[in-house]
């Protein structure tokens, strides 16, 4: 693990909550892909000790770093109210539950709601780099269609012949809407998984949704050795 320096280079509206900041690093920050930072923000008196974790949407090897920001609370706050040429620390990279790269062979399903989806949209972008074999079949749960993080570049990627990207909305839904209505259940995963106790199953998401999946993939047998879980939550937080 090692501190960075970088600066902010862009930043770029992704919806409505969350902004993607591009932010060159003084060094190469050798990470894999569902891997995450810690940030502080020298420049922000209030922030200038706190640090908050956020995962690399980008692929390794860049002398800049991706990362895409939900606003939650104060800290997010001042990170959207940020601007090019502002500075950030970085410490990392952490993480190893839902790191996703070469050495991964199985087929894959990742489970993702709301900025829950930032590891994969890491990974995804990764595969369809490296021409990875493996089957990817991405279950991305929101609250409306407003909410969707890089929807565009998912909807290109789901287009890959091995890579499946699947929308679910819970609330607001339009009567058009082509996507899975309500939550990620166990029809849901039945209907669009095929042999689900042979994927590997990596989940990222609120609390509440991550229980539920680890419930519901128990009851249909996958073996708790094939589930990649990473709770989007803060120690300390409710
Ligand atoms: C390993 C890891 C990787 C992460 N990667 C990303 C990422 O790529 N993009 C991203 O947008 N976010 C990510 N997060 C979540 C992000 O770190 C928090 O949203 C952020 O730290 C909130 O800071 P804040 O001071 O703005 O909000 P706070 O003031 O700390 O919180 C505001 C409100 O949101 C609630 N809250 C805050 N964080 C969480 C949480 N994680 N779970 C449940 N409730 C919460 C608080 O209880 C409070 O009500 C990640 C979290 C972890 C643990």
């Amino acid at each position: 693990m090692l501190e960075f320096e970088g600066h902010i280079a862009e930043t770029r509206d992704e919806t409505h909550d969350v902004k993607t900041f591009v932010i060159e690093v003084t060094n190469q920050i050798d990470f894999i892909p569902g891997q995450y930072c810690m940030v502080s923000l020298p420049g922000n008196k209030a922030f200038r000790k706190e640090w908050r974790p956020f995962t690399f949407v980008n692929i390794p090897k860049n002398e800049y770093v991706e990362l895409m920001v939900k606003r939650m609370g104060a800290f997010t706050t001042a990170m959207h109210n940020m601007h090019p040429g502002d500075k950030l620390l970085l410490k990392g990279p952490f993480g190893e539950q839902l790191n996703f790269d070469e050495s991964i062979k199985d087929d894959v399903v990742f489970v993702a709601g709301g900025s829950g989806i930032t590891p994969f949209i890491s990974a995804i972008r990764f595969a369809a780099s490296r021409n990875m074999p493996n089957r990817i079949i991405l279950l991305y749960s929101n609250k409306t269609v407003d909410d969707i993080i890089d929807r565009e570049e998912l909807e290109v990627l789901g287009k890959r012949e091995n890579i499946t990207v699947i929308h679910s909305l819970t609330k607001k839904i339009p009567e058009h809407w082509k996507g899975i209505r309500g939550r990620v259940n166990k029809d849901v995963i039945l209907t669009h998984v095929d042999d689900p106790k042979e994927k590997l199953w990596y989940v990222c998401g609120p609390p509440p949704m991550v229980q539920s999946l680890k419930g519901v993939l128990g009851d249909i047998g996958v073996p708790e050795e094939r589930l990649r879980i990473e709770n989007w939550q803060i120690p300390g937080k409710g």
